[in-house]
């Protein structure tokens, strides 16, 4: 195991997000509410990103995967069905003194953390948001706020199967929101009441499953990696017999190196027939695959990727976080990818003064049709520079006197910060390959490298 360690703590992180409009507290007016969140202007950017890549990698640049966005209200016997209602629960214990409550699974010693009080014996505490459906609130009417996704995939496979036409191995895609009325909460957003979660449900032959699990636990830890997440800060934890869900036959947590320790970012489930056994079961409905070489019907077994948006977005953020100084200045910035940062360019005149005032706006509106673009003129071009670096803008694109004459611009590199001059013309292919990772000096016909950097 490396000693290495994002070099940030949650406190300096939280409240960058807060300040720079990532992410806020769920009806801050009102005190906030425990465990929820709000995506602000650039927190919804970069989660958008995250889910496009998602979406790129698991099913556009695929031909094995479908998409699909399910209810989040589900039948109730879903959840029957899923063991949900008998086991997605938390033992809990309530200390007897300060009566706060605690997850007994997750306690050193049997005495309250807080105060030192006695604590109760441990109860288990369904974790699913229950409410009523339609009018009457009464038991026959419950319904849950789904957990996971996951369900919704399950319940599908033969509507999936019957109109893509799909063989073994396939797989559908979900992104959505998922509910846990979670006991121990904290930690930013790494646990919330309200989350969104990326799964994957991949259908393969039984007896080919092993080779299918380890093909995706390979698969999604290169994902991490191509959103530039250090390695070093990427573990893979198997789950110990003892440990596994009752469904699991199989499980890899892909863990992250966040402030307050290792903890999982995504799982990886082999599991088995469960689901679609139980769900056939429950339902009535067989719940099979023709399988057209042998001729006979099987239940396939899943291997399931389950991945989160906002504890993906917490590790890139502080993997990305960094303090440094430029130009005899400390900054502080984040080292975001392009493919995932929330503003892609900042286009920065280097004077209010009415003259540049046209061509900037110019150079703004046609960079703001391909990219989330950002315009900034107040204050010295050192301090904007500086803020652009705080939210992890990859590039800036300056605009000075010269450029009216020689119709040229500055292109900034956040990290290195190199500089080239490029011909306006050129300047939107430029930038697209920069973001696609070409090196900063090679240069289009007519550029120049304008400064060497750090
Ligand atoms: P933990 O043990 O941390 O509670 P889990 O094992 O219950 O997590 P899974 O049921 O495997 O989590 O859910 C799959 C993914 O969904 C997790 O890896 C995580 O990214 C995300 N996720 C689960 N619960 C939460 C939550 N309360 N807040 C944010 N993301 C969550």
């Amino acid at each position: 195991m490396t000693e290495s360690r994002p070099a940030v703590d949650m406190e300096k992180l939280v409240s960058l997000c807060r300040r720079r409009g990532f992410i806020f507290p769920s009806s801050e007016i009102y005190g906030g509410l425990s465990s929820c969140w709000d995506y602000g202007p650039l927190g919804v950017e970069l989660k958008r990103n995250i889910k496009q890549a998602w979406w790129r990698a698991t099913v556009q640049r695929r031909d094995d995967m479908v998409g699909l966005d399910a209810s989040i209200l589900m039948h109730p016997q879903v959840w029957q069905a899923s063991g949900h209602v008998e086991g997605f629960s938390d033992p809990l214990v309530e200390c007897k003194e300060c009566h706060k409550r605690w997850r007994s699974d997750e306690l050193e010693g049997d005495k309250c953390p807080d105060c030192g009080g006695e604590l109760t014996e441990p109860k288990l505490f369904n974790l699913m948001f229950k409410t009523f459906i339609g009018p009457v609130e009464d038991e026959a009417n419950i319904v849950y706020l789904r957990p996971e996704t996951a369900q919704g995939m399950f319940v599908n496979f033969e509507n999936v199967l019957n109109t893509t036409r799909k063989r073994l191995p396939f797989g559908i895609a979900q992104i959505g929101k998922s509910f846990r009325n979670e006991v121990t909460t904290g930690n930013f957003i790494f646990r919330c009441r309200e989350f969104e979660q990326m799964e994957i449900e991949f259908f393969v032959k039984p007896g080919t499953d092993k080779q299918w699990f380890d093909y995706w636990v390979e698969e999604r830890l290169n994902w991490y990696v191509s959103l530039g997440i250090n390695k070093e800060n990427l573990q893979l934890r198997p789950h110990t017999k003892g440990e596994l869900a009752h469904y699991a036959r199989e499980c890899y947590d892909i863990n992250y190196l966040y402030p307050m320790g290792w903890a999982e970012m995504e799982g990886i489930a082999n599991r088995g027939d469960f689901d679609l056994v139980e769900h056939a079961k429950s339902s009535g409905k067989g719940l099979s695959y023709y399988d057209e070489e042998t001729k006979e019907h099987i239940v396939p077994y899943i291997i399931e990727p389950s991945a989160g948006v906002d504890r993906t977005a917490l590790a890139l953020l502080c993997d990305a976080y960094d303090e440094d100084v430029a130009d005899g200045e400390p900054r502080v910035l984040l080292h975001l990818h392009p493919s995932v940062a929330p503003i892609k360019v900042a286009v920065l005149p280097l004077s209010r003064k009415e003259t540049l005032a046209p061509l900037s706006q110019e150079v703004y509106a046609e960079l703001r049709q391909h990219w989330m673009t950002s315009f900034d003129e107040a204050q010295s071009i050192g301090r904007r520079y500086r803020r652009q670096d705080e939210i992890g803008t990859p590039f800036c694109v300056t605009i000075d006197f010269e450029s009216l004459e020689d119709k040229q611009v500055t292109i900034r590199e956040r990290d290195s910060l190199r500089q080239i001059r490029v011909p306006i013309e050129s300047l939107k292919a430029t930038l697209q390959a920069k973001m696609d990772g070409e090196d900063l000096f090679v240069l289009p016909e007519g550029g120049k490298i304008w400064k060497e950097g750090k």
